[in-house]
């Protein structure tokens, strides 16, 4: 009778449907950008659209450089002063994931810098970090190298050496 069911209860629309490592991790983000304000509105939408354009195009900083507009909403606007943390957390979110996604693109375009090796896991791409003694591991799927399937953080060189 329902579509979606564990242990014969239906899911909240919000968590039915959705498959795929990729994909969750973006409705996740989705939703929290979209949950609903109960405590405060903002009466300036577009000021609000502003203000999170200026926090995704900053770079890796987290102190964002704001416009004066920006800055005076901020200090009048109880919903979007309460939001700035989540916002400024969904926008380093989003840089880090295209930042995989450079990755793989890059082992995909055959870039020495970074090396690869079929293990159990599936396809492991390393990415050496300055010092070359620890990087970013990535595991992706063979067969489609932009489902990600493990991210791995300060891996040392020897641990992806004796991976199999
Ligand atoms: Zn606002």
């Amino acid at each position: 009778m329902y579509g979606n069911t564990v242990h014969g209860q239906a899911l909240p629309p919000s968590e039915a449907g959705f498959e795929g490592e990729n994909s969750n991790r973006l409705h996740f983000l989705t939703a929290l950008l979209l949950r609903p304000e109960h405590k405060f509105r903002c009466h300036d939408t577009a000021a609000r659209q502003n203000l999170q354009v200026e926090l995704t195009n900053a770079g890796e900083n987290n102190s964002p450089q704001l416009s004066e507009a920006s800055v005076q909403h901020l200090e009048v606007c109880e919903a979007c002063h309460s939001e700035l943390a989540l916002w400024i957390e969904a926008a380093r979110l989003c840089r880090e994931d295209e930042y995989f996604d450079s990755i793989i693109l890059a082992a995909q375009a055959g870039d020495a810098g970074i090396r690869m090796k079929e293990v159990s896991g599936g396809l492991a791409l390393f990415k050496p970090g300055d010092r070359q003694c620890a990087g970013l591991l990535v595991v992706v799927d063979p067969d489609d190298w932009m489902d990600i399937l493990a991210i791995h953080r300060d891996v040392p060189k020897a641990v992806f050496d004796n991976m199999s």
